[in-house]
């Protein structure tokens, strides 16, 4: 279930501050139908949080029949 999540982490994500490219997140917490991404740019110093959802914890929850 996480093995998708963690195959398909974001890179070259631009710097949020000077748009520097930044080849692979610091850190990465897996979290509920979510992964917190903590990004850290070399040029400037500057650190943002990206959070990517996931749409496949709400798929699939069939109702108990009665
Ligand atoms: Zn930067």
């Amino acid at each position: 279930m996480t093995k998708a999540i963690l195959s398909d982490t974001p890179r070259q994500n631009p710097c949020a501050q000077c748009g520097t490219p930044i080849p692979r997140p610091d850190w990465i917490e897996p979290g509920e139908g979510r992964v917190s991404y903590l990004w850290t740019c070399h040029v400037c110093n500057y650190r943002f949080e990206a959070v990517a959802v996931y749409d496949e914890a709400a798929v699939e929850h069939p109702p108990l029949a009665a």
